[in-house]
């Protein structure tokens, strides 16, 4: 099954110009469901999981959460954008450009690509230096490639790879 594909760094190394990337969500033709995923790796692969996370305490509104799993998760229809998160994380990893005050969504246009599996949505085809792919991808730790649930794989050094503790 093909999976939208996220490197990370490809797209720092493309002056890392979000912001650029499109989104084809008919409905809400501003959304850029691409801030949101780029939030959801950037929970899975930057953010330490702290069992304590300075983050959650510091948050005004409850909108963050740690699960179980240690993945922290923002609630965006509690968040008010007081990038409160970002200074309280004390290893910077809550990038303020991509907790954003308004909701975007992505649905990884499962609707497209049921009917046509070679379909190429509009952020990958906006995205600079293919920093988003739909392809089949694999699990592979060594060139930090993971899934981020069910239909998102991420390239990016982890901390813990960065700091040998894999
Ligand atoms: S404080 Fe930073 S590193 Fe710790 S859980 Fe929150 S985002 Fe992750
Ligand atoms: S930006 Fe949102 S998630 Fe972060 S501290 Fe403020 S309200 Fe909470």
């Amino acid at each position: 099954m093909k999976r939208l594909f996220i490197d990370i760094p490809a797209l720092l190394d493309g002056n890392g110009k979000a912001d650029k990337i499109e989104c084809e969500y008919l409905y809400h033709r501003k959304n850029n469901g691409s801030f949101s995923l780029l939030e959801v790796a950037e929970f899975a692969s930057y953010c330490r999981q702290c069992k304590d996370a300075f983050c959650v305490a510091a948050c005004p509104k409850d909108a963050l959460e740690r699960l179980e799993s240690g993945t922290v998760k923002r609630y965006n229809m509690r968040c008010v954008g007081c990038k409160s998160c970002t200074l309280a994380c004390p290893f910077g990893t809550i990038f303020p450009d991509v907790i954003n005050y308004i909701t975007m969504s992505c649905d990884y246009c499962l609707q497209q690509l049921r009917s046509n599996p070679d379909y190429e949505p509009r952020c990958v085809k906006t995205a600079p230096n293919q920093a988003f792919q739909m392809k089949e991808t694999a699990e592979n730790p060594a060139e930090h490639i993971f899934f981020v649930g069910d239909f998102l794989t991420v390239k990016s050094p982890s901390w813990l790879q960065k700091e040998e503790r894999q």
